[in-house]
């Protein structure tokens, strides 16, 4: 679009009145707010910039989807929380798009929209029983002990003894760690109380992860995996059979030991390590299992087991059964195989890869053209992979697609509206930045009140509502 542009010097601003590129941002999770720190960033384009978001609360999955107890990682909330407070970025909450506010209507009041919605749902295994009561999918697991407002506060009871964990990602890891954690270990986290409630009448004692290919193919990391093999209550089973690869094999073109990333082979020594060491009785257990896919979830009102195969890779890396096959018998499966974008109203959708399709960050329509004025980041761009950081670096190219067609976006809403008219057309009251402090500062109170930690998440809509002084 901008090849034929004379080349800008990044340092040298536009003239003093230039009036700002107005962009709105949907969704306040790390995608989003590292999306407003890069059109703020720099100084060549004078910028506005709203976030908009369907929750009262930012920071996205830092905030819903990070485990209670990796406080390290929640840390990123500060840097986020001051992006959200620089001068000229707005938070806007409790606005969704699609249903409150549509395309159209920000058509009016911004030259560009970028999309950072994320991941929002579980993909599916597939296979019969998937709907029993019982299996659930991780993000309703997560959503629950995370205090995500769409989630009943009691929501689950925890009375199976036995669970299995399907997936071997960072979120099976997460899963399987605060099913075995005591209540005590996690009393002092941002748990909601009902929450920490029901894990403290858990009856759960073992959780086995299952892991359709590899030790070395598993996608969790070396941080998540210590995490599990330090608890202090809990025995981690990991069969020696399963981990008895070679590793001067790795990289050779044995199936299976091709592309071996060094993470791998950091997971593989921790597994070894582990599988060296004898059980102890302590009250809880995870058992890794390897090389085995979920084949039927068995049970007639609720789970019962899991019919599982037995499989390998064959000499084209392909997952093949092995034709054994076992039950494991548990009371609840924990479905953790990945997260899906969700369409949004108005905004092309590629059902295979559940993203919005894009060119350097640019939308583009069914016929592979862009949609003027539309951009995206984060997972709803490319797919539900890396860690928060990674987002940093993707929204940044998207920025950088967005600053080079600045005129033409400006040329597309010569005259923009203002956003709080647009709402107040629609009927909308939005909350803003002063009421995410309000909850913020509630959250706290709850924490000292509890005597836990320095915050204990509210659950539920009407809490929030109460909060912002609406209730
Ligand atoms: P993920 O990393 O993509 O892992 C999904 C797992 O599910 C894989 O082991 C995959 O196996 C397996 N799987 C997929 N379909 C399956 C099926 N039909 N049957 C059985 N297994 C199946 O996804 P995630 O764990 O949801 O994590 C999402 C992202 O968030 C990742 O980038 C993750 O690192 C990040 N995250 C990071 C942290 C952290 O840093 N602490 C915490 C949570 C999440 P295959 O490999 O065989 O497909």
């Amino acid at each position: 679009m901008t090849s034929s542009e004379p080349e800008q010097n990044p340092e040298t601003p536009e003239p003093e009145e230039a009036a700002p590129l107005r962009v709105a941002v949907i969704g306040s999770g790390p995608a989003g707010i590292y999306t407003a720190d890069a059109l703020t960033r720099q100084s060549r384009v004078p910028v506005r910039v709203d976030i908009l978001d369907r929750l009262h609360t930012p920071y996205g999955l830092v905030r819903h989807g990070v485990a209670p107890d990796h406080t390290k990682i929640k840390g990123v909330a500060r840097a986020l929380r001051r992006i959200l407070e620089h001068p000229h970025v707005t938070f806007v909450g409790g606005v969704e798009f699609g249903s409150d506010l549509t395309r159209a209507d920000l058509s009016r009041s911004h030259h560009a929209v970028v999309y950072a919605t994320g991941a929002g749902v579980d993909r599916r295994m597939g296979i019969p029983g998937e709907d029993l009561p019982g299996s659930v999918a991780a993000t309703d697991f997560v959503n629950w002990y995370c205090g995500h407002p769409d989630s009943e506060l009691e929501r689950f009871v925890l009375d199976a003894e036995a669970v299995a964990v399907v997936g071997a990602g960072n979120v099976a890891l997460d899963v399987a760690r605060i099913l075995v954690k005591t209540a005590d270990e996690l009393r002092h986290t941002d748990i909601p109380q009902p929450a920490l409630d029901a894990l403290s009448r858990s009856r759960v004692r073992t959780v086995h992860v299952l892991a359709r290919r590899g030790p070395l193919q598993a996608k969790f990391t070396a941080p998540e995996l210590r995490d599990l093999m330090k608890l202090p209550g809990v025995d981690v089973v990991v069969r020696p059979e399963q981990v008895d690869i070679d590793l001067a094999e790795v990289g050779t073109d044995r199936p299976g030991f091709r592309e071996v990333a060094k993470a791998s082979r950091t997971n593989l020594k921790l597994l070894r390590e582990q599988a060296t060491r004898e059980p102890q009785g302590r009250p809880r257990r995870i058992e890794f299992h390897f090389w085995t896919r979920p084949e039927r979830i068995v049970g007639a009102e609720g789970v019962e087991g899991l019919r599982v195969e037995h499989t390998r890779l064959d000499d084209r890396e392909r997952l093949v059964d092995t034709g054994e096959h076992s039950t494991l018998n548990v009371g609840m499966v924990l479905r953790s195989v990945g997260y899906a974008g969700v369409p949004l109203t108005g905004v092309p959708f590629d059902e295979r890869g559940r993203t919005v399709p894009q060119e350097e960050g640019r939308v583009l329509n069914g016929g592979g053209s862009v949609v003027r004025g539309d951009y995206v980041a984060g997972w709803i761009k490319r797919g539900a992979t890396g860690v928060i950081g990674t987002n940093k670096s993707d929204a940044a190219a998207t920025v950088r697609s967005l600053l080079a067609d600045a005129d033409a976006l400006r040329a597309g809403v010569p005259e923009p509206v203002e956003l709080v008219d647009v709402l107040a057309e629609r009927g909308l009251t939005a909350s803003d930045y002063e009421g995410w402090l309000r909850i913020d500062e509630a959250e706290e109170g709850l924490a000292a009140e509890l005597d836990r930690g320095a915050r204990v998440k509210l659950g539920g809509w009407e809490a929030y509502r109460k909060a912002l002084g609406r209730g």
